[in-house]
């Protein structure tokens, strides 16, 4: 017999990361971060794909120095989910992620003290509308509050450090804010969030720092963040694990799903942003994709991409896409070009497609397109070149906002 259950949700305020509501009732969102240099935006793009694939619906890069900040001004106009900046020590970073465009920044109260340098970075935020979370860290506490709770970090210690943040942030009217309280030690975070919830109506980031590898992490992750979900506490989450972060975005949506809180029964639909780079109005596809799709029952990922010189790669961890060159489509399974349609048989194509490796399988669409794929990739080819001959190296204009980033005085 099928039983669900629902667990009635603390009610929160609303803030928006990018176009991906965290709280207030929205969806519960899976959260991962990317391990590689923020410098290297190509294999940076590559992870976020993945972890997008995966079943993440935000992700995070840290920017810890002045050449992060530049990766992320390429990264983000082609990132399919919004981007969160990673900041430590350096609240500069902060000033220069925003440059870059970034949709939300993490600040840890235990390592940027200086309250006006906290206030700068949130002035900054407000002006661009770029919401804050908070990330209290139980291993990274501010060291004013570990010794006033007795050389200990407790829930209570947390708490305040958080609401101090938040009163800094008050006094420059700023307010769009999520808030975490992590620890290592999941009894210590469960009451900390406990606290936390109690006293503010800020949507939660949950998360067991440092949880370790698999398996023992994944439960340790699961036994804090699964308790507080069970109690409504929690808008956001993110597994800490010492493991390839696709583990991570796997883990986050498989507890979302088997909790009843988050459903993956038909196409997982997932389209790059667009940039200066696409061939093809990607928002226009992506919706009749969507509608074309509907409810059918097709648990697979798919990917419709603006232009076939990043699309393949950027979304080779989905069972299909379609990337558009020249007036066509070049339609990828697993990354591997299998053939090229008309512009106007792209949504077509892709459902056709869909249904026959949902049906048989990756491995037979690769076999069924054994005469033609030699062909596509010719074909994609020669529109890749031809794009990045119409529209250089540099389509999306990051190298003007490289240069704003240097020109800033603090740049250093
Ligand atoms: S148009 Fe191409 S480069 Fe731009 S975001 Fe889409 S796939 Fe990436």
């Amino acid at each position: 017999m099928e039983f669900t259950q629902s667990f009635p949700r603390r009610e929160t305020r609303q803030i928006m990361v990018g176009n991906v509501p965290v709280g207030g009732g929205a969806p519960i969102t899976v959260q991962s971060m990317t391990v590689t240099k923020t410098a290297d935006h190509e294999a940076t793009l590559q992870q976020i794909y993945a972890l997008a694939a995966a079943g993440a619906d935000i992700v995070r890069c840290t920017c810890n120095e002045p050449e992060a900040a530049e990766g992320l001004a390429r990264i983000i106009p082609r990132s399919p989910v919004p981007i969160v900046a990673d900041i430590h020590h350096q609240y500069r970073r902060a000033l220069e992620a925003l440059e870059a465009g970034v949709h939300c920044l993490r600040l840890n109260p235990g390592n940027i003290k200086n309250p006006e340098h906290i206030k700068t970075v949130a002035r900054e935020a407000k002006d661009r509308n770029v919401p804050i979370r908070i990330g209290v860290n139980g291993g990274s506490l501010h060291p004013d509050l570990y010794r006033k709770y007795g050389d200990k970090v407790t829930p209570e210690a947390m708490v305040e450090s958080a609401l101090q943040e938040i009163a800094y942030f008050d006094e420059v009217g700023f307010d769009l804010i999520k808030i975490s309280v992590k620890a290592s030690s999941v009894p210590l975070m469960i009451e900390a969030y406990r606290q936390l919830a109690e006293v503010t109506d800020h949507p939660l980031h949950l998360g067991v720092t440092e949880a370790g590898p698999p398996p023992i992490g994944t439960l340790k992750a699961t036994a804090g963040i699964a308790t507080l979900l069970a109690e409504g506490i929690g808008d956001t989450i993110r597994y800490s694990l010492t493991a390839d972060p696709v583990e991570e975005a796997k883990a986050g949506r498989q507890l979302l799903e088997v909790m009843g809180l988050r459903e993956r029964k038909n196409v997982d639909l997932i389209a790059c942003p667009s940039c200066g780079r696409a061939e093809v109005d990607v928002f226009t596809i992506a919706q009749d994709a969507m509608a074309a799709f509907g409810e059918r029952e097709i648990p697979l990922q798919v990917a419709v991409m603006g232009c076939v010189v990043n699309g393949p790669g950027e979304a080779r961890d989905a069972d299909l896409g379609i990337a558009a060159g020249n007036k066509r489509g070049h339609l990828f399974v697993k990354g591997q070009n299998v053939m090229v349609v008309p512009e106007d048989e792209m949504v077509d194509t892709l459902v056709e497609w869909a249904e026959f490796i949902h049906e048989h399988g990756a491995d037979a669409a690769l076999e069924r397109a054994s005469a033609t794929k030699d062909a596509a990739k010719k074909a994609a080819e020669e529109d890749r070149e031809r794009n990045l001959g119409e529209k250089g190296d540099d389509a999306n204009d990051a190298e003007t906002i490289i240069k704003e980033i240097r020109r800033k005085p603090e740049h250093s």
